[in-house]
């Protein structure tokens, strides 16, 4: 495989409308509390459910994510690293069956220019550094933050 092609679809939110959880870097809850003008620990309160190992966003009542409104990001420019990275996640990246899963509901896979794979394994890459608790052994760990 020489690479992928990808180019995200404008005024498209179906990536944020999957099951699944949004986990969140330390950093990712400073730029997303400074983004929205809030104390990072106001914003934890609000916005986040943290366990020992991960920190994800709470889910609201009837809805994917607390800042899916009006049909797009409300965070767009401080969202967290799995949504600015996605599709270029490791499980997806390193298994080509399940790229093309995802454009299933992804309609910007398989469009676009070509990313060369180094490029597209060195983004995926920035997840591992991220979420480590959610690849911890290597690149090949198949833990889906969306799954
Ligand atoms: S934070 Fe933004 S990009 Fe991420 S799931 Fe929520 S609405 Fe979508
Ligand atoms: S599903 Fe794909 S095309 Fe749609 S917003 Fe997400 S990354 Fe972009």
């Amino acid at each position: 495989m020489d690479g992928l092609r990808f180019q995200c679809v404008p005024g498209c939110t179906a990536c944020c409308e999957q099951k699944g959880n949004v986990y969140l870097s330390e950093a990712d809850i400073l730029k997303a509390a400074r983004f929205l003008k809030m104390e990072p620990q106001d914003f934890e309160r609000k916005y986040i459910y943290r366990t020992r190992h991960q920190i994800r966003l709470r889910k609201p009542p009837e809805a994917s994510c607390h800042f899916l409104a009006q049909g797009r990001c409300t965070i767009h420019p401080a969202k967290p690293t799995q949504c600015r990275l996605f599709p270029f996640w490791p499980e997806l990246v390193e298994h080509p069956a399940q790229w093309k899963a995802a454009g299933q509901y992804c309609p910007g896979i398989g469009q676009g220019d070509l990313v060369q794979i180094g490029s597209a394994v060195e983004m995926a890459s920035q997840m591992h550094t991220a979420y480590p608790s959610l690849y911890p052994v290597s690149p090949s760990a198949k833990i889906s933050p969306k799954g």
